[in-house]
């Protein structure tokens, strides 16, 4: 289950982000394409078991699910490959590449209000 190191190196940034700030994480955002081969449900499953009872339990996960992309090769369009159709919906031509849906991306992290002691 790779989703185990997976997990842990987003808590990484996180906690490092959260250490720049000097505040507390409250939220985290991934971004996590079709191709990536990334399990969500068991990703969700390690980000719990790696924050249970530490500083960083109850830090909410959202995933953002990113569908393959391909870019015609004949008219330059971008579209969403669904049901493994390749064709392109612009000008039906079938010649495309690969451009998107292997993303693993940490798309936001969202830190607790920092409230400055001293006025
Ligand atoms: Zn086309």
């Amino acid at each position: 289950m790779h989703e185990l190191g997976i997990a842990q190196s987003v808590l990484e940034a996180v906690q490092a982000e959260a250490a720049k700030h000097h505040s507390k994480p409250v939220k985290v955002g991934l971004r996590i394409g079709e191709l990536s081969a990334i399990d969500p449900d068991a990703l969700r499953f390690s980000f719990e078991a790696l924050t249970c009872e530490t500083e960083l339990q109850g830090l909410e996960l959202e995933i953002e699910f990113r569908p393959r992309r391909h870019r015609c090769l004949d008219c330059g369009a971008e579209f969403e490959v669904k049901d493994f159709i390749f064709d392109c919906p612009r000008c039906g031509a079938n010649r495309n590449e690969c451009v998107g849906g292997e993303e693993l991306q940490l798309a936001y992290v969202e830190l607790e209000e920092y409230e400055p002691s001293t006025a």
